[in-house]
């Protein structure tokens, strides 16, 4: 099929027009209800309560909401340099229990 030129405009509109339609948080299936447009999708689904999380550190897994707690109690000296000190700690499941 051949789009002329015009019908949709640019790639750049067409990228614009992608970025305002919602999107459901890729953790839908895991209770998560959120839905986002595409920029904010991605900022959301890094911090989602709904994500699942494993422990490199030992073999504890479970949502984001519990990763911090976790990493406080039984790793106390790893978590003195924030967010980007946590998520290095840690690698995201899908719900199923594979790794992402
Ligand atoms: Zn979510
Ligand atoms: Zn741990």
């Amino acid at each position: 099929m051949v789009i002329p030129v015009g019908t949709i405009g640019s790639w750049t509109g067409w990228l614009q027009f992608a970025e305002k339609l919602d999107y459901p948080c890729k953790n839908a299936h895991l209770g998560c209800e959120s839905t986002f447009m595409l920029k904010d999708k991605e900022d959301h689904e890094a911090n989602c309560a709904f994500r699942f999380y494993k422990c490199i550190l030992c073999p504890w897994k479970g949502l984001h909401r519990e990763l911090l707690p976790h990493l406080m109690r039984d790793h106390p000296g790893k978590v003195g340099h924030g967010a980007e000190q946590v998520r290095s700690l840690t690698a995201a499941y899908c719900g199923h229990g594979h790794l992402v």
